[in-house]
């Protein structure tokens, strides 16, 4: 069996992804949402749009952007900073502009990463209405004396702000909100990874049979896209009363450590089930990370503020911030792998099954129950199938319907991902019930 078979389908999935222009609204988006539907291909995907100048508690849906060409260009017709050859060339929202300037007066409107002389920054300026390009120190250093054209072909218009989700029912309407954002422009990490995951999970919890929590997957623009999809159809007081926990995915496909940032209490369902999974598997024990919600950036932000409430937690391989290529050009294709997404597909297939299993369960006899004469206990004692053999009975041997799976799996030291199959095996055998 291909080990990355996943990776490498959500690879090329963000391949497609990479290039389009995405910012907090527009076509980008739209179309971004169009490719993660049809991957997931479910009929409960539903896409929305919400109107320019629309309340969301303390925010207003703002003007839509459109962009369709951006350069700077030198008397002899040279150009720099092209928007068709990377689109972070661009400023995020930035005004239409078509003038000759000087070089003095271009200093102002040109952004670099002076500590990465290769590298593109990402800016935006969503709130503040101002044009501006984004290039590489080297490139800045090729410009010389005269004048310049500073062209952008843009629009800022009275549009909506777009965002999807898709609801998995489950017997349960607990439910888990599982969400990442789609306004990043042309970077591989932040956030194509992240929208490639959530489309694995999708696709993962969509062919669970007999799924015992309902999944929430939303797809927004990061924080003002998180705001309105909260605010929007009455979600907010419907979530309050039935999400027990969730996670955004951001920056999933690089090969580094996986983090985890815990939620405010830093004890929900979300925060042991990731914790637990990350702490027992052979692939990722000693190779995480724990942030406190303190060093939270994503919209695990909205979540856990305090009018909401939601204790979500966030995941990522090595987190937003942590890595160099963070936030610029050099987040390109060449910095993610199929094997860094499987890893991440892994992790959050594991943290999906201990989550549906964790529940309290109690032993249905007194004393040990005679696992022989049900073919549960080997008859011939052979090495190798003690290690089998002692974590079901150790199982038992806690199994008293007080503490949930994820607890017993600390307590005896074994991963939740041995413990489910001893679960059905001695539910199946009438052995095991739940506790409350
Ligand atoms: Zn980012």
């Amino acid at each position: 069996m291909d080990q990355y078979k996943e990776g490498k389908s959500a690879y090329s999935l963000v391949k497609k992804l990479y290039p389009i222009y995405r910012s907090i609204t527009g076509d980008g988006v739209r179309e971004s949402l169009k490719i993660i539907r049809d991957y997931i291909d479910a009929s409960e995907f539903i896409t929305y749009e919400v109107k320019t100048g629309t309340k969301a508690f303390d925010w207003i849906v703002p003007k839509e952007w459109k962009i369709r060409d951006a350069y700077i260009e030198s008397e002899t017709g040279e150009r720099y900073a092209q928007f068709r050859e990377n689109n972070l060339h661009v400023i995020g929202y930035s005004l239409p502009v078509d003038k000759w300037v000087d070089r003095e007066e271009l200093e102002y409107c040109i952004y670099t990463q002076k500590d990465q002389e290769n590298a593109i920054p990402y800016v935006t300026s969503y709130y503040k209405e101002r044009y501006g390009f984004c290039m590489s120190e080297k490139e800045k250093r090729s410009l010389t004396g005269g004048r310049y054209r500073v062209f952008v072909d843009s629009e800022l218009f009275n549009g909506s702000l777009t965002y999807a989700d898709c609801v998995f029912k489950g017997k349960s309407e607990a439910e888990i909100v599982i969400s990442t954002y789609c306004c990043h422009p042309q970077m591989a990490n932040d956030n194509c990874s992240g929208m490639a995951l959530l489309a694995e999970l999708a696709k993962y919890v969509k062919s669970l049979k007999n799924r015992y929590f309902t999944y929430r997957f939303a797809i927004f623009p990061e924080t003002i896209g998180a705001i309105v999809y909260l605010s929007q159809n009455n979600r907010l007081e419907y979530m309050k009363r039935h999400t027990i926990g969730g996670y955004t995915l951001s920056c999933v496909g690089d090969d580094g450590d996986y983090s985890i940032i815990l939620s405010k209490d830093g004890n929900s369902i979300s925060d042991r089930a990731l914790k637990n999974v990350l702490l027992f598997s052979e692939s990722t024990k000693k190779l995480y990370k724990e942030y406190s919600y303190l060093e939270r950036g994503s919209d695990e932000r909205q979540y856990n503020s305090p009018g909401v409430g939601i204790p979500v937690t966030g995941f990522c391989r090595t987190k937003y911030w942590e890595f160099q290529e963070y936030h610029t050009s050099l987040d390109m294709m060449s910095f993610i792998s199929p094997k860094g997404l499987q890893g991440s597909i892994d992790v959050m297939k594991e943290v999906i099954d201990a989550i549906e299993h964790n529940r309290k369960y109690m032993i249905t006899t007194p004393c040990e129950p005679q696992l022989g004469r049900r073919g549960l206990y080997p008859t011939l004692s052979q090495k190798g199938r003690y290690d089998e053999v002692k974590a079901m009975m150790d199982f038992i041997g806690y199994a008293d319907g007080n503490k949930d799976l994820i607890e017993i799996s600390y307590d005896i030291k074994q991963p939740v991902k041995i413990l489910i199959p001893i679960v059905q095996k001695l539910m199946e055998n009438g052995l095991l019930c739940m506790g409350d």
